[in-house]
């Protein structure tokens, strides 16, 4: 893996800035992480991936979220596309897509509608079957990747109950339509999916006919994963960052950091840093040993990795005052793009009234656990 995160700092360099300004990655960068398996490093070495844990997949990913939170956001989406088919693909198309996966086709993963964003069970994207084929018929917004994709993985309506279908990207009637002005992650390619009486093979169709909340919450529980490690990363580059100003940068005769009030920013960072990579790592444990406790340590991850993302990004800004405040600088893309951690994959209402639903149900059970 450290082999894999130096290559990974070699490729990304010093242009994660001008990334962000441009607002686009660079797809042959992204072509080769996908080829070497490494957008998607759980992926079994069977079906042609890194067969990591998922806690080395998570120091890599926040290593990346470290350098670039938008290349981080595409990792994600690849990660939550091949997991969707590892959940809920027959053993073709696991081997199908998963190889694609790996060989370095891209990937994106679209539940979220205009009128469904935290209540996804409100999505109203139809899979209809006619014959052989599907119909699919939708809108998905705000899809991350979707701009580089290859491979669609859009979830909708089936029959009673819903369904993931596998969309090549270049499919008739499919329009991707690129958000060019996210507030962060400015890079990660996310669009406005467009599906028009879309015609394709019934093969391509995953879970079908299984509830949506479990088909959704599947393929969520490794996005939040993800996102939580590259929260951490996001606070490890943030710490460095205001770190290293606070001892170069003088004023009234000592180094910033001799001033009680800027080292507590510091103090706070450490500790944000501290508490996110321990609950990350707890959840990974929880993935590696099948843990029952994995969806909750998961959940609890994203949802204090964002917050303490989003904290800690703004305390950097403040270390760092005009020396971040410009476009592209590493605190300042921080600040944006954690920020809106808290809103994916869960917000940070959904995870809450989430764990308020875990303590309702371990009510009476917290003193001897
Ligand atoms: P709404 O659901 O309208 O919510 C608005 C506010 O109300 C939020 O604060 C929310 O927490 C709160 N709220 C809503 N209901 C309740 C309630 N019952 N109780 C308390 N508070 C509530 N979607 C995809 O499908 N794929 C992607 O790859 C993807 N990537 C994204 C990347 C970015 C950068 C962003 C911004 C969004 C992305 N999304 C993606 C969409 C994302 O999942 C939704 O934005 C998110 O689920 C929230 O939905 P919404 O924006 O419609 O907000």
């Amino acid at each position: 893996m450290r082999e894999q995160a130096e290559l990974l700092t070699d490729l990304v360099g010093d242009r994660a800035g001008e990334w962000d300004r441009s607002g686009l990655l660079p797809v042959e960068l992204l072509r080769k992480l996908g080829a070497d398996g490494l957008l998607c490093a759980e992926v079994p070495v069977e079906h042609g991936g890194q067969g990591w844990t998922s806690l080395d997949n998570g120091a890599f990913t926040a290593h990346a979220g470290s350098l670039c939170s938008s290349l981080r956001s595409v990792m994600t989406s690849q990660g939550m596309a091949a997991w969707t088919v590892q959940r809920l693909g027959d053993a073709e198309q696991r081997d199908h897509y998963l190889r694609r996966l790996t060989s370095g086709a891209l990937a994106a993963v679209g539940f979220s509608e205009p009128q469904a964003g935290s209540d996804l069970a409100a999505m109203t994207t139809s899979i209809r079957v006619e014959g052989d084929s599907v119909l699919v018929d939708g809108r998905k917004v705000w899809v991350t990747a979707a701009y580089y994709a290859d491979l669609l993985v859009v979830f909708g309506r089936y029959g009673d109950g819903g369904a993931a279908v596998v969309v090549p990207a270049d499919a008739p009637d499919v329009r991707v339509e690129r958000i060019a002005d996210p507030m962060g992650c400015r890079a990660a390619g996310h669009a406005t999916i467009v599906l028009d009486s879309v015609r394709l093979p019934a093969a391509n169709v995953l879970g079908a006919g299984a509830a949506i909340p479990f088909l959704v919450s599947s393929s969520l529980a490794y996005g939040r994963k993800s996102v939580a490690w590259g929260c951490v990363g996001i606070l490890r580059a943030c710490l460095d960052a205001a770190a290293r100003h606070a001892t170069t940068r003088h004023q009234f005769g000592r180094p910033l950091a001799e001033h009680q009030l800027v080292a507590g920013h510091l103090a706070d960072l450490v500790a944000a840093e501290q508490v996110a990579t321990r609950l990350c790592e707890h959840a990974s444990r929880c993935w590696d040993s099948g843990s029952p406790d994995v969806v909750i340590a998961t959940l609890l991850a994203k949802h204090e990795s964002a917050q303490r993302a989003a904290a800690g990004a703004s305390a950097a800004v403040q270390v760092l005052a005009s020396a971040g405040a410009r476009d592209g600088h590493a605190v300042s893309r921080a600040y944006r793009d954690a920020k809106l951690m808290e809103i994916i994959e869960g917000s940070n209402e959904m995870c809450r009234l989430l764990l308020a639903e875990h303590a309702v149900r371990v009510a009476g059970g917290w003193g001897v656990r």
